[in-house]
Parts: C-alpha cells; sequence; structure tokens
C-alpha cells in the first residue's frame, strides 16, 4: 500500500489526547478531606447541611460544600466588620502590597486553580488556563496599583464598610476577583458567596488569603445556596451589594435592598446582538462568532446570542456557520483539544434543550452539527441528556426565526446562537436595540466609520469592534438597562465601592427660609387661578412640558399663602398623565444627546446670562418665601452652577484604556438618558440647577418636580428656558406632590435614572422599590433636609452618565 501523501495525511490526521492530570486538584480537595465548612475571621469553621459538588463532565462528587444559614452569615459580617477599620486604616499602599501578594500567589498556584475550575464548572481546562485565571490574576494586579494610588486618585473619598458579593456559577473565579480586588483595594472587607455549583475555587481562594498573610476576616466565604444570598442581602451590617448573576434575582435584590441605604451595583442578564455588515471579513465574523457564543458553552452574560446579517452575504455567512460548527470539539473539559465541554449541570442542560425545542416547535429550523457529540456518548440523531457522559450539548444554530421568538427575546445561557438578517445599519440599530437587555455588542465591518457610528448608537455597556469577549481590569465592564447598573473593572468600577466623605456644610443653605415655607400652610382649591393684587394681572402659572406651557391634566391648582394668610401665587398640581406626557416629550428630545458639548454649554452659559439678566424678578419671587437675602443667594449660586455645568460640558471625558491588546478601548461616558429629579426643598433653585444643570450638560433630558415647599420657581424657570434656546423637552417641570409624582417617574420605564436627594426613609424605601421593575439606577436621600445643595459637579456627571467601552482591535 502506498504511504499516505502529505495532504492526504493532513485530512485525515486527528488530535491525540491531551488531557490536563487533574491531580493537584484532587489533592488539594483531598487535604480538605473533600468536606468544607465556612471560611470566617480567617478560619476554617465546620458548617453543616452539606451538599455535593459535582463534575458536570462525568457526574462524579468532587467534595462536600456545607450549606450556611443565618448564625454563618452573623458571623461572617462580624468577622468583616471586626477587620474592617484596621483594613482601611492599613493605608492604599498597605493594602495594595496584600493584593499584589494575592496575584502573585493566584499565579504561583495557576494551574490548580484552572484544573479545578474545570471540574467543578465544567468548562475546557485551556479556557481556564488562558482566560479565566490570567485574568482573574491581572484584576488583582490592577488593583494592587489602584490601592497604591488611592489616596492620590480619589481623595477625599472613604470605604463603604463591609460588602457582600454574590457570584454566578459561570466564571466562579473570575468573578470573585473582579468583586474582591477593587473591594479590598478601597479598603472594604468582604462577605463573598459563591453560587452553590461552583464553590471550590472561591474556598481554594480562602486558602490562598491565609498563606498570604491576608489579615483574618478581609475576607469571607460563606456557600451555600440563593438563601445565602439573600440572608446578605438583608442583614443591617452589610454596606453594600455586588451582584452578578439573572435579572430575576438582581431585581429581588433591589427590592430586598430598597431604602436600606445600601449602595447596589448588578451585573445581570443579556442578550447581546452580534451585527455582521456586508464588508465584514466574513471569515473573521465566524471565528469571532465562535468566540462570542461558543466560548464556556455560552454561558456567558455577554455572549453574542443574536446574530444580525445584512441580507446580502447572510447565505454565505450561515453556510460558513454550519461548516464551522461541524468542527467544534465537544469533549472532556480537561482535555486540551476540546472546545467545549459540559453545561454547568443537568438543571441547565434542561433549561437550554427545553428553549431550542421549543423553538423548532414554533417553526425554527435548527442546525446541530451530527456527531458533535460522538466523543461523549451521544448518538447525533437524538439529544438525551442520559444517553450522554456528562452534561454536553452540541453548538446550535437557530434559523428561520422572528424576532418575537422567544428563542430570540430570552436569555438562553447555552450554546444556542440565532440568525436573522437586516437591510439597513438603521435596521441592523433597531433590532440590536429590540431587547430589554443592555450589556454588550459586537460589530463587524471592515468601515472604521460605519462601525463607529454604529457602536453609539448600540444600548450596549460594551461595544466590541471586529472582536468578541475581550476583557480587561482596566476596562470597565456593565450594562444599560435591565442588564444592570454600576461598573466592574477600570476607574468607574473603583467608584462603585467609595463613597465621598462629606465636605464643609452650609455653603448654599437656603438662610432666612420659614422652615416650613409657605407650603406647608398652602390651601389647595381645584380650578382656581388666584389675583395677586388689584394693579397685577393675574398670572395662571403652568408646567413646562417639550419646550411649552402645559396645562394640569386634573385641573387642579394649589393656592399659596403665606404665613400670614396672604395669597402668593398658584401652582398647578400634576398627575400620572402630566408627567407620563413630560417623560414623553423627553424622550422624544434626544437630539439633545447628540449636540455636541459645546453647543450645550453654549445653551448653559445662555441660561446663567438670561437668569442675571431676570434676577430682579426672580429675587422678588423667591423672596416671597425665602427671604430676599436668601433668594438674592439662590440666584448667585445657581448662575455659578450654570457656569459650572457649562464648564464641564466638554471637559467630562472618557478615557483611552491601553489594555493587554494590539488596540485600544475607548470609554465613552454616554448621558442616561431621561433622568428623574425630585428637587430638593432646601434650596429650591440653586439646588434643583446644581443637580439639572449638569445632568443636562452631560446631554441628558430631565424631569423635575420642583421644591414643594417654593413651587413658584417653577414658572421662573419656565421663564428662563424659553428665552434661552434650551431646545423642547430637555427641561420638563411638573409641580405637584413629590410622593405621587416620584412613584411614578421611579417606576416609568422610559425614566433611566432617578434622583431624589431629600427624600425621607418612606420615600427612598418606596421609591427604590419602584424602579426595580425597569432596574434604573437610583440616587436618593444624600442631601439633608434644610442641609447645603449638592455641589460637588463631578458627582452629579458620574450620576448622569454611564460608561461604555468601545473596543477597537487594530490590524488584521
Ligand atoms: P441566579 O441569579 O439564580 O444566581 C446567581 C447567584 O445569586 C448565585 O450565587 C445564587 O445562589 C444567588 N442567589 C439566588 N437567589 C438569590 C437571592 N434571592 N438573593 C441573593 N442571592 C441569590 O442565577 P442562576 O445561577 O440560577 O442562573 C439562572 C439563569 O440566570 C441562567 O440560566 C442565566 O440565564 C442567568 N445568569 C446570568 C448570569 C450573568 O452573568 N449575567 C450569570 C448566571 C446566570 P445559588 O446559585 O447558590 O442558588
Amino acid at each position: 500500500m502506498p504511504a499516505p501523501t502529505i495532504p492526504e495525511l493532513l485530512d485525515t490526521m486527528d488530535y491525540g489526547p491531551s488531557p490536563e492530570s487533574p491531580k493537584p486538584a484532587l489533592a488539594w480537595l483531598d487535604e480538605h478531606q473533600r468536606r468544607f465548612g465556612h471560611f470566617i475571621g480567617g478560619q476554617w469553621c465546620p458548617g453543616s447541611g452539606h451538599f455535593a459538588s459535582v463534575n458536570p463532565a462525568d457526574g462524579s462528587e468532587l467534595a462536600q460544600v456545607a450549606q450556611a444559614g443565618a448564625a454563618e452569615v452573623e458571623a461572617a459580617v462580624q468577622a468583616a466588620q471586626a477587620a474592617q477599620p484596621a483594613w482601611a486604616a492599613l493605608g492604599g499602599p498597605g493594602r495594595a502590597r496584600h493584593l499584589y501578594a494575592l496575584a502573585r500567589a493566584l499565579q504561583r498556584h495557576a494551574r490548580v486553580f484552572s484544573v479545578l475550575e474545570t471540574l467543578d464548572n465544567g468548562k475546557p481546562f485551556r479556557e481556564t488556563r488562558d482566560v479565566d485565571v490570567p485574568l482573574a490574576v491581572r484584576h488583582f494586579y490592577h488593583h494592587a496599583g489602584w490601592a497604591q494610588l488611592l489616596d492620590a486618585e480619589f481623595a477625599g473619598h472613604e470605604a463603604l464598610g463591609v460588602v457582600g458579593q454574590i457570584v454566578p456559577w459561570n466564571f466562579p473565579l473570575l468573578m470573585l476577583a473582579w468583586k474582591i480586588a477593587p473591594a479590598l483595594a478601597c479598603g472594604n472587607t468582604v462577605v463573598f458567596k459563591p453560587a452553590e455549583q461552583t464553590s471550590l475555587t472561591a474556598l481554594r481562594f480562602a486558602d490562598l488569603c491565609r498563606e498570604v498573610g491576608l489579615p483574618p476576616g478581609v475576607v469571607n466565604v460563606v456557600t451555600g445556596d440563593g438563601a445565602v444570598g439573600q440572608a446578605i442581602v438583608d442583614h443591617p451590617g452589610i454596606a453594600k451589594i455586588a451582584f452578578t448573576g439573572s435579572t430575576e434575582v438582581g431585581r429581588a435584590i433591589r427590592r430586598a435592598t430598597a431604602g436600606s441605604g445600601k449602595r447596589l451595583s448588578l451585573e445581570l442578564g443579556g442578550k447581546s446582538p452580534f451585527i455582521v455588515f456586508h464588508d465584514a471579513d466574513l471569515d473573521a465574523a465566524v471565528e469571532g462568532l465562535v468566540e462570542s457564543i461558543w466560548f464556556n458553552q455560552g454561558q456567558v452574560c455577554c455572549a453574542g446570542s443574536r446574530l444580525l446579517v445584512q441580507e446580502g452575504v447572510a447565505a454565505r455567512l450561515t453556510a460558513k456557520l454550519e461548516r464551522r460548527i461541524a468542527q467544534i470539539r465537544v469533549g472532556d473539559p480537561l482535555d486540551k483539544s476540546t472546545d467545549m465541554g459540559a453545561l454547568v449541570d443537568r438543571t441547565q442542560w434542561q433549561r437550554v434543550h427545553g428553549y431550542v425545542e421549543r423553538a423548532r416547535a414554533e417553526g425554527a429550523r435548527i442546525v446541530q452539527a451530527p456527531g458533535a457529540l460522538a466523543a461523549v456518548g451521544g448518538a447525533g440523531a437524538s439529544l438525551e441528556l442520559d444517553a450522554l457522559k456528562g452534561c454536553y450539548y452540541p453548538p446550535t444554530l437557530v434559523c428561520d426565526v422572528e424576532s418575537s421568538f422567544e428563542i430570540v427575546r430570552d436569555e438562553v445561557f447555552g450554546p444556542v446562537l440565532t440568525v436573522q438578517t437586516f437591510r439597513t445599519p438603521a435596521e441592523a440599530v433597531e433590532l440590536a436595540n429590540n431587547t430589554a437587555y443592555g450589556l454588550a455588542a459586537c460589530v463587524y465591518s471592515e468601515s472604521v466609520s460605519l462601525a463607529l457610528d454604529v457602536a453609539p448608537r448600540l444600548k450596549a455597556g460594551v461595544v466590541w469592534i471586529n472582536a468578541a469577549n475581550l476583557f480587561d481590569a482596566a476596562c470597565g465592564f456593565g450594562g444599560y438597562r435591565e442588564s444592570g447598573f454600576g461598573r466592574e473593572g477600570g476607574r468607574e468600577g473603583l467608584r462603585e465601592y467609595l463613597r465621598r466623605v462629606a465636605g464643609p456644610a452650609g455653603q448654599t443653605a437656603a438662610t432666612g427660609a420659614a422652615p416650613g415655607g409657605v407650603a406647608q400652610a398652602a390651601a389647595t382649591r381645584e380650578g382656581s387661578s388666584v389675583a395677586t393684587g388689584a394693579a397685577a394681572i393675574d398670572r395662571s402659572p403652568k408646567f413646562y412640558v417639550g419646550g411649552k406651557q402645559a396645562r394640569p391634566d386634573g385641573g387642579t391648582t394649589r393656592v399659596l399663602q403665606s404665613t400670614d394668610g396672604s395669597v402668593i401665587g398658584s401652582v398647578p398640581e400634576g398627575n400620572r398623565k402630566d408627567i407620563r406626557n413630560a417623560v414623553e416629550a423627553a424622550r422624544s428630545a434626544e437630539a439633545w444627546s447628540r449636540q455636541s458639548a459645546h453647543g450645550r454649554a453654549q445653551v448653559l452659559y445662555y441660561l446663567a446670562e438670561n437668569l442675571d439678566a431676570q434676577r430682579a424678578r426672580v429675587v422678588q419671587v423667591l423672596g416671597t418665601t425665602l427671604g430676599e437675602a436668601a433668594a438674592q443667594a439662590e440666584v448667585d449660586q445657581a448662575i455659578g452652577h450654570l457656569f459650572t455645568a457649562a464648564a464641564w460640558a466638554d471637559k467630562h471625558d472618557g478615557a483611552v484604556h491601553q489594555p493587554p491588546l494590539h488596540g485600544v478601548v475607548l470609554a465613552l461616558n454616554e448621558p442616561m438618558g431621561v433622568i428623574a429629579l425630585i428637587a430638593p426643598d432646601a434650596s429650591p433653585l440653586a439646588g434643583l440647577l446644581a443637580l439639572a444643570a449638569p445632568a443636562m450638560a452631560m446631554g441628558n433630558r430631565v424631569v423635575v418636580v420642583p421644591s414643594r415647599r417654593h413651587p413658584l420657581v417653577s414658572a421662573e424657570l419656565t421663564v428662563l428656558a424659553d428665552t434661552s434656546d434650551l431646545p423642547g423637552g430637555v427641561l420638563n417641570l411638573v409641580t405637584g406632590d413629590a410622593d405621587a409624582l416620584g412613584d411614578t417617574l421611579a417606576a416609568h420605564s422610559e425614566v433611566m435614572a432617578f434622583w431624589a436627594p431629600q427624600a425621607t426613609p418612606a420615600q427612598a424605601a418606596r421609591f427604590e422599590a419602584l424602579s426595580a421593575a425597569t432596574l434604573k439606577r437610583t440616587w436618593v436621600a444624600f442631601e439633608a433636609d434644610g442641609g447645603p445643595c449638592h455641589t460637588d459637579a463631578r458627582e452629579v456627571l458620574e450620576q448622569a452618565t454611564q460608561v461604555k467601552n468601545v473596543w477597537v482591535p487594530y490590524g488584521t
């Protein structure tokens, strides 16, 4: 028989087995007799209610893990509380040494961590070795650097205290690093809970904390199911919750923490679009898709699970994809030639399979490579979990779908890609944004101007251009809309773990104001307006909505009397419908967000100029309730705030990050969109503008409920806006009851951020609970009633923006 030719050999050559040994990881499990307690105060505590941690690739039990109860959570919080003052007092450079030691130790034990993660989670060893562990290491190094620089870069900030951190099972160690490294860098201590399916690398990390001499109590690890997470969320000793997981649980946590004063960051689900334009390098796009949806078996919150391809190249790309998925090797996760391992557990397998089968029933065409599961016991014809050696699922394409299909709308969290087409860039953007989520997006095009034009129009926290699933500690990660709020990584990620230390008080207090203001004494008369004196012409203040004055829907007007009983004016009472109209006007004024920063600054300067010109009248009106001196001060400060906001408009820049990549990452500060503001009572004009002006400067449109005590300011602002070229809908004013109007705004789906600086505890609890439905960012109860109005523009600017990271790799 003739010897095979080289081309024949290349065609027939198969991968040889290349298994990684599980021994070092199993030896560590054996050291612990394969039975773990909780790690509290630097010690292993026995724990109870043990359950099995199972290897999803073969169903074998790896270890017994404890189920924490209220007592263990209490002990962990107490240990963290006891450790926190000394940890903060250690100072940034002192903490930097510890973080550096953790990074080094993680690197030293990289192999054990990678193997353990693969055994516990089912993901390929190649990924844990090349992605999960190196990125976790990088996070600790990067944040060791931030700890070193903290005092200089975040002067006037302090740690929050004890933070509760809850993570899912898809990137157990990496999520731990994302959470623990910044928290520790900032001087917080931690109570950490891994997912019940994948606790082992967190427990191994606990051992590492002892090894490097981290002070006891700085990191505490409690294991168990969702009830443990809930106990952490509910604990009054916790200052902040950082959560990654499903949108449903994130929403429940929002409700549970409403009004508690706990800080919250939520990194939730996604249904990310992967957009391929006709001029894209299609082979690169195929590899991008492999990275995007078949990485980690598709169990990635930012997986590009919706392929949107331009019609002209759709058939070619789909054909390439069908060929490519047949080459994806599904098999033993420890084998280094495996591309896809096992899903995390049987429940997840059933969930993914259920989605695919329901899509088939809805009329979708399902493409799964025959034989993809041959190496793991699958026959190829029918897919049955019990016939497989573990929780393996083949790479799956779902074609011929509509946007209304369940599989296009829901996060499947598996190796399943839906395919849809579009004709124009505008249609691509519309389809991409047609989801409640907003975590990530990929854009494939060889045209840099097209890609960079589309990126800012995508409602997503991260956009990768001609790339997918790139992460780095220097670049913030997090979502828009129902993908949550807050960022992890980068400078913006640190802010989540810091609070500003209160500055000198009393700068702008509304001196001279009667504590209750006139509104306290006001009576309500329906449908009446008020004559303010024999010679005066009757004035009927209205709302300001969409650049026009608007009458109250309910036809109700509140009459204002001074403390001696004389009538000083009237204001309309808004209702739910008035708020809806105002939000609609704000939503429609989107052009303001696209206006140049220079242009927005010009309008803000003009507002300041006109306020100065209208000073006499404004002082007279405000003086009726505040007294003249305080009214003068209000106008001065308000002009100052407008000037400051105008000054910042073109300076609150993003950043260019340089992660370890041939390329750059553009961190863009994008406006939130529509911001609702329940204006402070203490400083009715300056306090309102201290918040609304920077918000507008950043391109937001605001719906304001002016001070209840001093509502006459509304009419003055209306005149001001009308005379200053402020486009309609950018500033909207609806006077009325802060409780009722605030409730409507907090629940409104088009309001992206809700601010109520002087909310009472009861209001804060209600507003935040109502915000949970749409997962909007809230900023409530941050100023004492009667205290100074908010003067730190930078903090307002940060609240008024969210960071989008656009990854732009270079080269081919
Ligand atoms: P969950 O949101 O249920 O779990 C995430 C973490 O929160 C786990 O540690 C979990 O504990 C804990 N938890 C559960 N309930 C509560 C609660 N009431 N209060 C506080 N903590 C709680 O996600 P699952 O793991 O169940 O996954 C379900 C689906 O969520 C996936 O199929 C996927 O669609 C999505 N998901 C999204 C992720 C993302 O990164 N965006 C990550 C993981 C899941 P325990 O697991 O131990 O019960």
